[in-house]
């Protein structure tokens, strides 16, 4: 996956001071050492230091330079499949734990946020738009199930003509507001969990990539007797591992390679707007996020740009020109900003599953993975390594309640899933053009 694209970003221009973490080198040991810095990471970091345990996190790149720092920002209530849908393919009770933990997730982003005096220009509401009139009637249905049967008032449906007069544009039938949602600077947010946990001892080492571990574990026996992980000038020895690599997993544990599909994702920052144009497209300054299957998502920044993500692609490389690749996306949208000039543009790689629900798993007793949250990162991923944390500490029950969701492999597994990925993408992308 191409690791480009970072450096050009809105995000990177305008964080906060970086501190930067040496290579590893030389040999040390842990409780705990948790490969990846972004979310799933540095959260599970935060939270096992916060609870005595000694925590190294190797980074290959840079702190919070993949996903965690380039994303869209919304922070999204509920899974990605409705509850409607998981009632059906897990059972009431099941789905009922998801949407509980889903909202704890939310509550435990703005929580740190508040907790750790996190900077990150956080602001309320999401609105999930319909891109199709057939998606109206099943939004209002969704959002009637949510009221009734789950006692949430945290969200309500918008008809076509009261969205007409939120959003500067008629591209949208209808939609469910969710006020409890936010949407943040989410590489400042990530930024944020680094220091908190630095604070807290952490020791985090950049430029680190892990090449391979070997686990002393064996099923019989009831204690770890350790797990070896090796980077290019270092060793480290802990007696639990974590995986939070995300799209960045490549081939480091075949196991769970196959259980993901990492794609790319595509977002541009338009110039600093004035307040009336800002206030024309989007009223009440909530992020938007559509329905289409490639989505559009949209909000403005603390300085009064607007974000737009849209577009994906499944291959190896970024498209070359990603301004002009994301701009006919945000032109459909508000082609009022055809003279708008565009400041940053980058992409991404996260990482979906089958279902598109995230994917924890335990190895080995000693092994904990947290991945494949298809787009809801930024509360599922913070959370996940916050389950992962209570875990390892002895509570499993949050960790285990993902963990049951049962996940197919993608048709070919690590080796030949690619081609039967890209077709039925671009299937339900020809979808989208369809009325
Ligand atoms: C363009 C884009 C838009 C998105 N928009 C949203 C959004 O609006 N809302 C939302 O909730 N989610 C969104 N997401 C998804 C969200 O960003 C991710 O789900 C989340 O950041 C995942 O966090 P993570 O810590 O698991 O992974 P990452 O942040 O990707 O971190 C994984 C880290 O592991 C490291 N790593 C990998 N292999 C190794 C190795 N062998 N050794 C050492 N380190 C390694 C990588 O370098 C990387 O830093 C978006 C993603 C993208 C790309």
């Amino acid at each position: 996956m191409p690791a480009s694209g970072f450096d050009a970003s809105y995000y990177a221009a305008s964080a906060h001071s970086q501190p930067r973490f040496p290579p590893l080198q030389g040999a040390i040991q842990a409780d705990v050492c948790i490969i990846g810095a972004g979310y799933t990471g540095l959260s599970a970091a935060l939270h096992l230091a916060e609870k005595g345990h000694q925590v190294v996190v190797l980074e290959a790149a840079k702190v919070a330079q993949g996903a965690s720092g380039r994303n869209g920002g919304q922070v999204c209530v509920g899974l990605n499949l409705s509850q409607s849908e998981l009632e059906q393919q897990l059972g009431s009770e099941h789905a009922r734990q998801l949407w509980n933990l889903s909202l704890e997730a939310v509550q435990l982003v703005k929580d740190l946020i508040a907790r750790q005096h996190i900077d990150c220009d956080l602001k309320q509401g999401i609105l999930h738009t319909a891109f199709k009139p057939s998606h109206v009637g099943r939004m209002q249905r969704e959002t009637e199930h949510l009221q009734q049967a789950y006692g949430y008032d945290g969200v309500r449906f918008v008809p076509g003509d009261e969205l007409h007069s939120m959003l500067g544009t008629d591209r949208y039938h209808g939609a469910q507001l969710f006020g409890e949602a936010v949407h943040l600077h989410p590489l400042n947010y990530a930024l944020g969990l680094c220091a908190a946990a630095v604070q807290r001892g952490v020791r985090i080492f950049e430029d680190s990539r892990v090449l391979e571990y070997s686990n002393g574990y064996s099923p019989g026996s009831q204690t770890a007797d350790g797990i070896r992980v090796q980077t290019p000038q270092g060793s480290v020895r802990a007696g639990a591992l974590v995986l939070a690599c995300n799209g960045y997993l490549g081939k480091l544990e075949p196991r769970i390679a196959g259980k993901i599909m990492p794609i790319n994702n595509f977002i541009v920052a338009t110039e600093p707007l004035d307040a009336g144009l800002a206030h024309s497209l989007i009223r009440d300054d909530v992020a938007v996020a559509d329905s289409k299957f490639v989505v559009n998502y949209f909000r403005l920044t603390g300085d009064r740009r607007l974000l737009f993500g849209g577009g994906e692609n499944y291959s190896s490389r970024f498209p070359a020109d990603i301004p002009g690749f994301v701009r006919r996306h945000l032109l459909q949208v508000y082609p009022q900003l055809a003279n708008t000039r565009i400041d940053y543009a980058w992409g991404g790689t996260l990482a979906i599953t089958r279902n598109r629900m995230p994917f924890f798993r335990r190895l080995d007793n000693n092994l904990y993975v947290a991945q494949g949250y298809s787009g809801h990162g930024i509360a599922l991923a913070t959370l996940g390594g916050k389950l992962i944390s209570d875990a390892i500490s002895g509570s499993p029950q949050g960790f285990d309640t993902f963990a049951r969701i049962p996940t197919a492999g993608f048709p070919g597994g690590t080796l030949l899933r690619w081609p039967a990925l890209v077709a039925g993408m671009l299937y339900y992308q020809l979808r989208d053009r369809l009325s």
